[in-house]
């Protein structure tokens, strides 16, 4: 049986996992999220006792939200029950810190082309050694990437210094959420306790894709993305989003307080 939450789900994972569940037998259970948005670690622990858990996915920081999911709370009940825990660290590696074993994550993936500042096509995956004889490659080959690009990117994020990182892009991103949330008809939507680089917002009466396309004119890069709301249906077969989209502005820490205002006055 696989466990995991949905709102802040990839939907590439959602629809990877009801396939390899399909296949197999198992059965996908969704935990719901705790009043501040994020993962609700005791539906979390009554399922880990119910027993038969294979594995229990999380995604770090989701695609469309602001907040931090709390993953080393989910690695400590995983691991009080030797139960597997995949982490999906896409939106979070390259904006703070990730320490494998404080995490307590057997599986950590993590993509080079988002925060971590490296080439697009480029990933890579940790797998705990005590577990790597259980698992299995879907596909081998026998050709690999030469990720000399992700390297680079790596590199330069630790002589950085990741927690110098996330002190810088948290600032930024506090200032630029409550900047955001003072203009009139804006609602910023991130919630969670711990929060990130990602600041998502709504603005009345304007859609998101509209919105993103005025400020690229304005040469402000910002994206869409499902709203929080969104969630995957509990149908096995067919998922459908619901919702709308929500602007996401991504800060990073080259980004400077002066595009921050930009970005506030094109708003207002
Ligand atoms: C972007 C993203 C992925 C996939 O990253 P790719 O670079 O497209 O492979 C997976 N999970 C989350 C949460 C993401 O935001």
């Amino acid at each position: 049986m696989f466990t995991q939450r949905v709102q802040g789900q990839y939907a590439g994972n959602v629809v990877a996992r009801r396939q390899i569940a399909c296949r197999n037998n198992l059965e996908v259970v969704v935990l719901d999220d705790d009043a501040d948005g994020q993962v609700d670690v005791e539906p979390l622990q009554r399922e880990i006792e119910r027993g038969n858990v294979g594995m229990v996915a999380l995604t770090h920081v989701p695609m469309a939200n602001g907040l931090v999911d709390p993953a080393v709370e989910v690695g400590r009940r995983c691991r009080a029950d030797t139960v597997m825990f995949v982490l999906d660290a896409c939106q979070s590696v390259g904006q703070m810190p990730l320490d494998v074993h404080l995490l307590g994550c057997d599986v950590l993936v993590g993509t080079g082309r988002k925060f971590l500042r490296g080439p697009r096509g480029t990933a890579f995956v940790y797998v705990r050694s005590a577990v790597l004889g259980e698992l299995e490659t879907v596909m081998l080959d026998g050709h690999s990437a030469v990720p000399t690009g992700l390297g680079r990117a790596a590199d330069h994020a630790v002589s950085l210094g990741l927690e110098a990182v996330q002190e810088r892009v948290v600032g930024l991103a506090g200032q630029l959420r409550f900047e955001v949330a003072a203009v009139p008809s804006v609602t910023v939507h991130d919630r969670g306790i711990i929060r990130c680089g990602i600041v998502t917002f709504s603005v009345k009466g304007n859609n998101a894709t509209n919105i993103k396309a005025n400020l690229a004119d304005h040469r402000i890069n910002v994206s869409v993305a499902p709203l929080f709301s969104a969630q995957v249906d509990r149908v096995p077969t067919v998922d459908t989003i619901k919702g709308d989209m929500v602007v996401r502005a991504s800060v990073h820490y080259y980004n400077t307080e002066a595009e921050i205002q930009r970005l506030v006055g094109f708003l207002r």
